[in-house]
């Protein structure tokens, strides 16, 4: 189902606009991110639209399974798992969201400071 909703992600999820796509199944989506905050930055979404985490309910179980196990696929090839890689979801503006449909964050190969900014 392409629903994608009413923001950029919906865009790229409808192929209105491009995106580098390295994953993609019925119900999930992994491109890289256009302004990378690391030198693997890959962002994961759900094809349907939810705003964020909040948003998610029961009925969401599944499709909230398939992103965590996207994301440990994606690290998997793209070579992560032994240097390790962090995972973010920024969830609400007060959080730096700025792109309201859910997206799982996966930066990999360099080094991260904890706690982060
Ligand atoms: P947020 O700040 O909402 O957690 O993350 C949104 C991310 O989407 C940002 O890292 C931003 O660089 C990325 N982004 C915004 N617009 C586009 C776009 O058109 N294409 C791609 N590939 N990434 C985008």
């Amino acid at each position: 189902m392409l629903t994608g909703g009413d923001t950029i992600f919906g865009k790229i999820i409808r192929r209105e606009i491009p995106a580098d796509i390295v994953y993609e199944t019925d119900k999930v989506l992994a491109f890289r991110d256009i302004q990378p905050q690391a030198p693997t930055h890959i962002l994961v979404i759900p094809k349907t639209h939810l705003r964020d985490l909040t948003d998610a309910n029961t009925n969401d179980r599944e499709l909230l399974g398939e992103l965590l196990l996207a994301v440990a696929h994606i690290a998997k090839s793209a070579g992560l798992t032994e240097s390790g890689y962090r995972v973010v979801i920024n969830n609400g503006a007060g959080a730096g969201q700025s792109v309201f449909h859910l997206h799982l964050h996966i930066l990999g190969k360099r080094k991260f400071a904890w706690p982060p900014g």
